[in-house]
């Protein structure tokens, strides 16, 4: 271990401890924040797809206006999956790491396009590094109009391919994916889309992928 992650991993340490001291300083209920719950994970799961699903099925057919809303329902659910492979990633939906990772693996990555592998790798640097430009993979760099506003840095956002392509294919363009993982997303996505086809028709399936 080179000495700038270690310096790293000895501030996440430090965090933790400061955090945890003003827990117990604060007379926090400290089993309750570090209880598991089994069912927990399963129902926050359930609650969002149904939501995505609600979504899709209420604006199908509607019109722009209602597949607007209906992304940005869409979108704030993914958000919340993406919460929960976050957990998962740090072993706090189950006891045992096989079980965090079985449970992101069928439930929560295959749908987000996401890896866990490749998820936990960045997010380790992320936590290492915290806030470092050019070594924590969640700080942007500075983009070149920084100090116009924040207008110019938003439209370079919406217009920028690369974040289009990240937003539309996740991980799917991370070279470092294994074949195994693309495999597994291939057989998720066709076993829904078959299922989908079959029970609420092509067109309806088209609209639920295209959303
Ligand atoms: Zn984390």
């Amino acid at each position: 271990m080179d000495h700038e992650q270690s310096t790293g991993v000895d501030t996440v340490r430090s965090d933790i401890l400061t955090v945890r001291g003003e827990l117990a300083a604060r007379a926090v209920d400290m089993t309750a924040i570090f209880s598991i719950i089994p069912w927990r994970p399963v129902v926050d799961v359930v609650f969002d797809c149904s939501m995505v699903f609600i979504a899709v099925v209420f604006s199908f057919g509607v019109g722009i206006a209602a597949f607007t809303l209906a992304a940005c329902v869409i979108g704030n659910r993914q958000r919340a999956l993406a919460n929960l492979l976050h957990e998962a990633v740090h072993n706090n939906l189950y006891r045992t790491g096989l079980l965090n990772e079985r449970f992101a693996a069928v439930f929560i990555s295959a749908s987000l396009t996401s890896d866990l592998g490749l998820y936990r790798r960045a997010h380790s640097r992320h936590h290492a590094f915290l806030g470092r430009q050019g070594k924590d993979p969640d700080v942007n760099d500075p983009p070149a109009n920084v100090n116009r506003s924040w207008w110019i840095v938003y439209r370079d956002q919406i217009v920028s391919v690369q974040a289009w392509l990240g937003a539309i294919f996740s991980r799917l363009m991370d070279r470092r994916l294994t074949w195994k993982s693309r495999a597994w997303m291939g057989l998720w996505w066709a076993a829904l889309i078959a299922t989908s086809c079959a029970i609420n028709g092509a067109s309806f399936t088209i609209y639920f992928v295209a959303l």
